[in-house]
């Protein structure tokens, strides 16, 4: 499978990729892990996506486009990838169409978590994430085990510092302007399938006759 996953952050990108690779060989790419990842290890990568990432706003397509060129070109890609994250801006879209046509590759499809506002203010604000393996917990709907402590590695979660009201106020601004105009970008390349959930077996369903 290569699949582009697109929707608003909390639309559950991150769930539906770690369900579809239970499914075949794909690895998940998430833009934002592999940021999140370097921030926390103080390169110059995170060094320059740093105060960009915690305001909600976008780091610059060079520096994605810079990580996805490279990143795309590994041995585990072979076996199909799903994107998760990117692309987020029509730069981004056109690069990567460039840089598939120049590796020979062509994307399964591009699928759409087509997911209302209200759903994704609410699992936002109320999602935790272990600072240690990036595992995800909501207070409300799956909590860890004992308060503030990761179940899988005993390492603090926390609120990530993009999930505060006002951050994710703007993010979503963020992905109205710049990233909803790719659903119209994918579906002129005839690549786009919409469902309006993350569950897994709907999704399933909708990607049957594509991948
Ligand atoms: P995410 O975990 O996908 O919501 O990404 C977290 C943050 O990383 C975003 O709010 C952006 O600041 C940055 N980021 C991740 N992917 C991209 C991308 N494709 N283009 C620009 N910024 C990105």
């Amino acid at each position: 499978m290569k699949i582009i996953l697109l929707g608003p952050p909390g639309a559950g990108k991150g769930t539906i990729a770690k369900a579809l690779m239970q499914h075949d060989e794909s690895v998940q790419i998430s833009t934002g892990d592999i940021l999140r990842g370097a921030v926390a290890a103080g390169t110059e990568l995170g060094k320059q996506a740093e105060a960009a990432m915690t305001a909600g706003d976008l780091v610059t397509d060079e520096l994605i486009m810079g990580i996805m060129e490279e990143r795309l070109q590994q041995d585990d890609c072979q076996q199909g990838y799903l994107l998760d994250g990117f692309p987020r801006t029509i730069p981004q879209a056109e690069a990567l169409k460039a840089l598939l046509s120049k590796l020979d590759e062509r994307l399964d499809c591009v699928l759409e978590l087509d997911i209302p506002r209200d759903i994704i203010i609410d699992r936002l604000t109320t999602r935790r994430t272990c600072t240690n393996c990036g595992e995800i917990y909501n207070v409300k709907f799956k909590p860890p085990r004992a308060e503030g402590i990761c179940d899988v590695c005993g390492n603090e979660i926390v609120q990530r510092d993009d999930e505060t009201e006002e951050a994710i106020e703007n993010r979503l601004q963020v992905y109205n302007e710049q990233t909803a105009p790719l659903v119209e970008f994918y579906r002129n390349e005839g690549l786009l399938v919409s469902v309006p959930t993350s569950d897994l077996e709907p999704v399933m369903d909708a990607l049957k006759s594509r991948i």
